[in-house]
C-alpha cells in the first residue's frame, strides 16, 4: 500500500482505520483495490468495508477530518469525500440467496461474511486498516495464491446458480488479467450457463456495459461465444474475428483515446437482424437512447445501397446520413466492404455534418428574403450549395442569396 497509493489517500485511508478504532470498529480496503495492490497495479478506486456500521464511521471521519459524507443508512453505505480524495464505505454484511438470481438477502456480517459473497477468490481478499494489524492481509479462500497462479475460481460450487452474472464477470476478469478460468469453475461455467435466464435485462446490460469499457473487450466476448454464454444472451451475437477486427479498427482510429461503449455496441449488434435488434433491446432493457443507436445501425445498414450509387454530391450524402446518430454512422464504416461507402461516412463525419452557414434567417430577411416557408427552403438550399462547394465565404452565401432574389423577381 505504501507503494502504490498516492501519499495522500494513503493517510486519508490510515487515518480512516484509526477512527473507526476509536469507535470500537475495525475497517479493512476490500475488493478489487486489493487485488491490483498484489498485482502491483495502481488503485484510485478504493472500496473499504468496516465490521460496524460505514454511515456512522463516515460522520466521525468527516467530524475528525473535515470533508463530506453522503450516506444510504438503510443500505449501510456512506461515501467519505474531502477535496479531490474520496472512499467508498460499507458496512460489513452476509448475504443469502432465496432463490437463483435473485438480488440477496443482506444482514450484518463480520469481515469473513463479506468476502464470502464475493465472485472470485482473487476479489475476497482485505487488508486490515486497524491499528494494531494494519496491512495484514485477509484471505480465507486462498486468492494470493490464485493470483499467483493466475486463476480465476468462485467461492463455491454454487456461485453461478446463486448469481449467474458472475459468468460474465469470470470472462472479464480472465481476459483483462490475462488469467484463466480454474478448471471446476470452468466447469461450472459451462454447465450453469443456462442460469443466465435467471438475471434480470437490467443487470446483464451492466455487465455487458462493464465489458464494454475494457481496453480489449473482444477478448471476453469472443471467449463468450467459444463458451455458449453469448448465444445464451441472444441467440444471433456473434463473438467472432469479425468482430474482433472491427473493434480493433474501431481503437485505431482514436489512438489514445477508446472508443465509447456505444460504438462497440453498435458493432456488436451490426448482424441481427431488426426483429433480432429488438429482441435484444428488450431483453436487455437498453435507455431508450441507446435502443435509438441500435436501431439507427439497422436501419442505415439497410440504406447503405443509396449511399455506394456513383456521382452523389455531398448535399445528398448530408441529406442521406443526417439523421443517424454518429455511433451508428462508425459502426456502419467500420462494418461496409466497400471503400466508397466508407469513404462517404468518413466524410460526412469528419466535414459534412460541421457545415454550417454564416448566414440566418434574419441575414436573408435583411437582404431581401420574403419571411415566410420560402425563406426556410432557401436556407436549405444554401446549406446544400455550401456542402457542395459553392458558397465557401460568407460573402459567396450573400451573392449567391442575392442572385437568387434577382431570378425571383424577374420571374415575377
Ligand atoms: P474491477 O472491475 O477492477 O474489479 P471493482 O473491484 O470496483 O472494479 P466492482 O464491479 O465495482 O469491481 O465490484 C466491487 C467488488 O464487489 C468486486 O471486487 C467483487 O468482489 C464484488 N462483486 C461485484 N459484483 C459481484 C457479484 N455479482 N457477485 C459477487 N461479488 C461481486
Amino acid at each position: 500500500m505504501e507503494e502504490r497509493l498516492p501519499a495522500e489517500l494513503l493517510e486519508l485511508v490510515r487515518k480512516a482505520g484509526e477512527v473507526a478504532a476509536s469507535q470500537g470498529q475495525r475497517l479493512y480496503l476490500v475488493g478489487g483495490a486489493v487485488r491490483d495492490l498484489l498485482l502491483g497495479q495502481p488503485s484510485l478506486d478504493l472500496d473499504l468495508v468496516v465490521e460496524g456500521h460505514a454511515p456512522e464511521l463516515a460522520r466521525h471521519l468527516a467530524r475528525a477530518w473535515g470533508g463530506e459524507v453522503l450516506a444510504h443508512p438503510h443500505f449501510g453505505t456512506a461515501k467519505f469525500r474531502r477535496g479531490e480524495l474520496s472512499i467508498d464505505l460499507v458496512t460489513a454484511r452476509s448475504e443469502t440467496y432465496s432463490r437463483p438470481g435473485a438480488l440477496p438477502n443482506v444482514k450484518p456480517g463480520s469481515i469473513d461474511d463479506d468476502l464470502l459473497r464475493r465472485d472470485f477468490t482473487i476479489n475476497a481478499m482485505a487488508i486490515h486498516l486497524d491499528p494494531a494489524s494494519y496491512g495484514e492481509l485477509v484471505d480465507p479462500y486462498h486468492g494470493r495464491g490464485d493470483l499467483d497462479q493466475r486463476l480465476i475460481r468462485i467461492l463455491h460450487p454454487k456461485s453461478f446458480v446463486d448469481d449467474a452474472t458472475r459468468i460474465l464477470r469470470a470472462l472479464r476478469y480472465e481476459q483483462r488479467l490475462d488469467f484463466q478460468l480454474e478448471a471446476t469453475t470452468a466447469e461450472l461455467l459451462r454447465q450453469d450457463t443456462p442460469m443466465l435466464d435467471s438475471i434480470t435485462g437490467d443487470r446483464i446490460r451492466h455487465e455487458l456495459e462493464l465489458i464494454l469499457r475494457e481496453a480489449y473487450p473482444e477478448k471476453a466476448l469472443v471467449q463468450a461465444q467459444e463458451l455458449g454464454v453469448l448465444a445464451r444472451i441472444h441467440p444471433s451475437l456473434r463473438g467472432d474475428s469479425w468482430l474482433a477486427e472491427r473493434f480493433g479498427e474501431a481503437r485505431e482510429l482514436t489512438p489514445g483515446t477508446p472508443p465509447e461503449p456505444s460504438l462497440y455496441l453498435c458493432l456488436l449488434i451490426h448482424r441481427l437482424s431488426k426483429e433480432g435488434n429488438e429482441l435484444l433491446i428488450r431483453r436487455l432493457r437498453m435507455a431508450k437512447a441507446t435502443a435509438r443507436t441500435m436501431r439507427d445501425t439497422l436501419t442505415l445498414k439497410s440504406e447503405l445501397p443509396a449511399l455506394a450509387e456513383p456521382c452523389l454530391p455531398p448535399s445528398s450524402i448530408y441529406r442521406l446520413l443526417e439523421r443517424y446518430s454518429p455511433a451508428a454512422l462508425l459502426a456502419n464504416a467500420l462494418a461496409s466492404d466497400s471503400p466508397l461507402v466508407r469513404q462517404r461516412l468518413h466524410l460526412f463525419l469528419d466535414e459534412l455534418r460541421y457545415v454550417k452557414l454564416s448566414l440566418n434567417g434574419e441575414d436573408l430577411k435583411r437582404l431581401g428574403a420574403p419571411p415566410g416557408p420560402r425563406l426556410g427552403r432557401m436556407l436549405q438550399a444554401l446549406h446544400e450549395a455550401k456542402l457542395d462547394g459553392e458558397a465557401k465565404t460568407r460573402q459567396e452565401e450573400e451573392e449567391l442569396v442575392g442572385r437568387w432574389l434577382r431570378l425571383v423577381e424577374d420571374d415575377s
